[in-house]
């Protein structure tokens, strides 16, 4: 690593630190619904793709009062399953998906959960959930910040799309490669508040068409958007 290359990654550290006071401040680190049981929260990420939080919301309350147990979830089909998610949208794609884990932890685990995740350290417990179960990094992640109490930056469209205005992040890349990018740059113990804010503040204020006029992030941010809100 150069020196120029050391000094951006303390210089995007320091913004994490800055940004995630601010965004704490602001929201006080909301519960969003997420789950304590790690296969749960695995099938409620799975509901959140491309919905908006009223939706997913319903959809995983539908689902579970449908199949309150995982192994008839798992031997029903895929119409009643998509039937049950109706009120999230895309559950072709998602009902086929929710099959497709639960096969594929119960051909692993031997049973329906992923309690003993907890006894892993963190680089088994990602190697785990993406190459054995097929998941992608930031559901990966979700899991284990949120049920496992690790200390990991799931980076979400919303965190996505702040770190970018915020040329934390390159433009035009996929989260995967976010993930890659941020590795060890956000600073130890902030990565749950940082996540939670963050997805508020997107929802809120940071969505596709920027509040910048009421973002606490002004003073921080250099998006056109921004400078043409407060000059
Ligand atoms: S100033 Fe605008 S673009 Fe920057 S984080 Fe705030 S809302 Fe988003």
């Amino acid at each position: 690593m150069t020196g120029d290359g050391e000094e951006k990654r303390r210089s995007i550290s320091s913004t994490l630190l800055a940004v995630n006071r601010l965004l704490k401040a602001e929201y006080q680190t909301p519960n969003l619904g997420n789950k304590a049981d790690p296969l749960d929260e695995l099938i409620f990420i799975c509901l959140t793709q491309r919905t908006n939080e009223a939706g997913f919301t319903r959809a995983y309350e539908a689902l579970r009062r449908r199949f309150p147990a995982w192994e008839r979830m798992a031997r029903a089909r895929e119409s009643t399953i998509a039937k049950a998610i109706e009120s999230g949208g895309l559950t072709g794609i998602k009902s086929k998906r929710i099959k497709r884990i639960l096969g594929a932890v119960h051909e692993e685990v031997g049973e329906y959960s992923l309690t003993h995740l907890g006894d892993l350290p963190d680089d088994e417990v990602l190697t785990f959930l993406t190459k054995r179960l097929g998941s992608g990094t930031k559901t990966a992640y979700c899991v284990m910040m949120y049920s496992l109490g690790r200390d990991v930056f799931p980076i979400d469209a919303n965190c996505l799309r702040i770190l970018q205005r915020m040329q934390l992040l390159p433009s035009g890349i996929r989260n995967n490669q976010a993930h890659v990018l941020l590795r060890g740059l956000v600073p130890t113990g902030i990565a749950f508040d940082l996540h939670v804010n963050m997805v508020v503040h997107g929802r809120a204020v940071c969505g596709r068409a920027p509040k910048c006029g009421e973002c606490v992030l002004a003073g921080l941010c250099p998006h056109p958007q921004r400078a043409a809100h407060t000059d």
